[in-house]
């Protein structure tokens, strides 16, 4: 099983794909995570990206996807991930559906934390760093036990340029104007668990592992929706370690070297029993 997080900077997207990642055994897979780790092993895509980080331009899409689809295509993802900043816009989206109609790996979802701008620009320009240890504080969420030192080492907390209003609410923008259409572009799809984030922690991970669970990776398979094949033994249970095809009228269940279509409401999925 694959899901997808989206949500604009300061959502606490970060938080809930750690917490989820524990709780339901995935792998996170964040896109900095990605680049650190692609120039870290210095592979071919590494040192482009390196080149680019070194001299502190951005990191093209089109390198940024390439990146994220050799991170998906390891074979250490047979539990599933949670995939955390891609894509970030329509063509990514696009670039990544095509990598995966490829394959019979895993179903995906996408999960839109989605919180007003007040609570945004409010969480985010109430974040204070340590200068020392980099731990991270919020005056109001999270404050330090002294006043605008650090609770582990001592040293003074000071806000990252990126973190005052005026740059926050550019940060919104940007966010807006890019990943926006790729929110609709997911619920057109009819894959979006849309969460309402502008409450704590933890009653918005509550809520998405309810959600989860409630679309589970597992089924049950109606009898007719079996391949003849299979149809005799009546309903059964069977995990959804597919990929969607995208919404296709024509096809019928179809039994091919124990692959089928399969229907479950208004899409059909490959499906390899
Ligand atoms: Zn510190």
């Amino acid at each position: 099983m694959m899901i997808i997080l989206m949500g604009a900077p300061g959502v606490g997207k970060g938080t809930q794909a750690k917490v989820l990642c524990a709780k339901l055994k995935l792998r996170h897979i964040s896109t900095g995570e990605s680049l650190r780790q692609a120039i870290k092993e210095n592979t071919s895509l590494g040192s482009q990206v390196r080149q680019y980080v070194e001299s502190g331009r951005l990191v093209p899409d089109q390198l940024i996807t390439r990146m994220v689809i050799e991170r998906l295509s390891r074979n250490d993802l047979k539990s599933g991930c949670i995939l955390d900043g891609f894509p970030r816009n329509t063509q990514q989206a696009r670039d990544l559906d095509k990598f995966l109609s490829a394959k019979i790996t895993s179903a995906y979802m996408v999960i839109y934390l989605d919180a007003s701008e007040k609570t945004l620009i409010q969480r985010l320009s109430g974040r204070r760093l340590c200068k020392k240890c980099q731990a991270v504080f919020h005056l109001v969420n999270m404050p330090p036990k002294k006043d605008m030192r650090c609770d582990f080492c001592g040293a003074e907390l000071y806000q990252r340029p990126d973190d005052k209003e005026e740059t926050i609410k550019n940060r919104l923008r940007i966010y807006q104007e890019q990943t926006a259409p790729v929110i609709d572009y997911y619920a057109k799809q009819n894959r979006l668990l849309h969460i309402d984030a502008n409450r704590e922690l933890k009653p918005v991970l509550k809520e998405c592992l309810k959600l989860l669970k409630g679309r589970g990776n597992h089924i049950r398979l109606p009898k007719s929706d079996l391949s003849p094949a299979r149809a005799g033994s009546g309903s059964r249970k069977i995990c959804l370690k597919f990929c969607p095809l995208p919404p296709n009228g024509g096809v019928p269940p179809t039994a091919a070297k124990g692959i089928f279509f399969l229907k479950e409401r208004d899409d059909f999925y490959k499906v390899r029993l």
